[in-house]
């Protein structure tokens, strides 16, 4: 698919438009160029590929996996990216791929609510001067929590026009002054809004009252991947034609085929294009469309929100901090909470991840590794005053980083929810996937491949109704049979 001689790339793109269905049924099997080698688009690719289409992926980074990213830098795996799979159950798209690999999963919750990927149990959060708050106190204020979380469901039916949850938060209190607090109380519940600002990677005065719990979160619980994401994404890419070091910036489309270029200049042409980039990829207009994208997709592309979330993981030489899954300082606004993983509970290794989101993350990302290590290393030090440094660390930078622009998307204040299936909705013979198309299941990774599978789909049943060969391929999901493999989940 690759056109060599840029000279004759018009030819190319034009022998794409003039191929008739005669002359199709006797040419080689359809094409397709998938745009970008993360969850969404190997999925795509993989499914596609298994429906015997000529599969090409152009993927801008050295190396799969987009905002999925395991290192092994420790002499063990450590996601730099996701690293949850949200809904340990069969109906987890993901599941028999990861049940067939045999890949653990360390559960650190049973709750199948978007809030708390955490038990209450599993938490030790401290005062900034590193006193311990009672546990009793953080589980009390954890159901307090949910409770102003239904009072603000109130205030959604009753305001026809949208607003923040920061605002509906305050709207609460201002109606209940029961549930008004203060002193250390208060600072318990700016630490579960700091949780929920880090599950959206954006900040309560942004996130829509309207939307935020639209998302739909599969039953299980939430499992910890063990080992890793890239066992997964290894599988999946498995046989493929990833061309890595492609940058797409531009993606001409015709009625019977696509032409898209890459930095260097190179092209590609094929039947259709799938593409997979993040949507802060797509609002920086990094990658130009001719002709232009529909209105309806332009704006939906502006309209939806990009979150940042990074993460700090810090390597110890030993282990001195309580044995729990969650470190956590609460403070008086959520900008100064702060919260750490303990991966030694789930795969005994010495590392504790930190994890800031919305503007904290933004400022972070302004400082070098080192200065973001040590601040990191400076928080820990309020709780557990003689803590060891750290003996290494890996900083994550996935909001300036050019590939990604953003950790995932986020439903703004007065924006629709139905955004995210307009990016998805193909435009001719162009696909959209992404986490950022699930309508259902937003920013996860199970949503970014179902929506890699569901693009395959649209794009196979669209190139082959086209050159009426749909009797000879295979459809592209629910092909696999689902071998019932349980999946390994546990809890030290
Ligand atoms: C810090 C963090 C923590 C997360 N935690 C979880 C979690 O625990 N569980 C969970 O389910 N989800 C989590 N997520 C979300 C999850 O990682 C994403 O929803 C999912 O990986 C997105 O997959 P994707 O295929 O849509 O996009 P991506 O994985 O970003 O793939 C897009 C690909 O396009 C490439 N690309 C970009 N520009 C171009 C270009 N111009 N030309 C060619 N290629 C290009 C990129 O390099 C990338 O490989 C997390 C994300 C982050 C950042």
């Amino acid at each position: 698919m690759e056109s060599r001689d840029k000279s004759n790339n018009n030819r190319q793109i034009q022998r794409a438009n003039c191929y008739s269905v005669a002359e199709r049924r006797h040419d080689s099997s359809p094409s397709v160029i998938v745009i970008g080698a993360g969850f969404a688009g190997l999925a795509a690719a993989r499914a596609l590929y298994d429906a015997s289409f000529q599969v090409v992926v152009l993927e801008s980074r050295d190396r799969i996996g987009g905002r999925v990213h395991t290192d092994y830098s420790f002499g063990f795996p450590v996601d730099l990216g996701a690293s949850w799979l949200h809904g340990v159950c069969d109906e987890n798209p993901l599941a028999s791929v990861i049940g067939r690999l045999g890949l653990p999963l360390y559960r650190t919750s049973g709750d199948n609510s978007v809030l708390y990927d955490h038990d209450l149990e599993s938490y030790a959060l401290f005062d900034m001067d590193g006193n311990q708050v009672p546990q009793e106190l953080v589980s009390e204020i954890g159901v307090t929590f949910e409770e102003i979380l239904k009072e603000t469901d109130k205030l959604r039916q009753e305001f026809t026009e949208d607003m923040s949850i920061q605002r509906a938060v305050s709207m609460v209190f201002e109606r209940r002054p029961d549930f008004r607090m203060d002193g250390i109380r208060h600072k318990v519940l700016q630490w579960y809004l700091c949780r929920m600002e880090g599950w959206f990677a954006a900040d309560a005065d942004t996130i829509s009252l309207k939307s935020w719990d639209q998302e739909v979160l599969l039953p299980g619980g939430h499992g910890l991947m063990v080992r890793g994401y890239r066992p997964v994404i290894n599988t999946l890419a498995k046989g493929l034609d990833i061309r890595l070091g492609h940058r797409v910036k531009k993606v001409v489309r015709r009625y019977n085929g696509v032409k898209v270029t890459v930095e260097d200049g190179r092209t590609f042409v094929a039947d259709a294009a799938i593409i997979t980039v993040p949507l802060g990829v797509l609002k920086s207009n990094q990658i130009s469309f001719e002709p232009r994208l529909p209105e309806w997709k332009e704006t939906a592309i502006k309209d939806l929100g990009i979150g940042i979330e990074n993460k700090i993981v810090l390597h110890f030489g030993d282990v001195f901090w309580p044995n729990v899954e969650f470190l956590g300082i609460v403070a008086d606004n959520t900008y100064k909470c702060s919260y750490f993983l303990n991966l030694h509970k789930a795969t005994g290794h010495p590392v504790l991840v930190y994890m800031p989101a919305g503007q904290l993350a933004r400022d972070i990302e302004k400082m070098t590794d080192e200065d973001a290590a040590m601040l990191a290393f400076g928080e820990l030090k309020r709780i557990l005053p003689n803590a060891s440094e750290p003996v290494q660390y890996l900083v994550s930078h996935w909001g300036t980083d050019i590939n990604s622009l953003g950790s995932y998307s986020y439903d703004l204040v007065g924006k629709s929810h139905d955004l995210f299936e307009r990016l998805r909705v193909p435009v001719d013979n162009l696909f959209f996937a992404g986490e950022a198309t699930s309508l259902n299941y937003t920013g996860s990774v199970h949503g970014a491949y179902s929506t890699g599978l569901m693009a395959a789909e649209d794009c196979r049943m669209r190139v082959l109704e086209r050159y009426g060969e749909l009797d000879l391929f295979h459809p592209v999901m629910g092909e696999d049979t689902p071998v019932s493999v349980p999946l390994l989940i546990s809890r030290m």
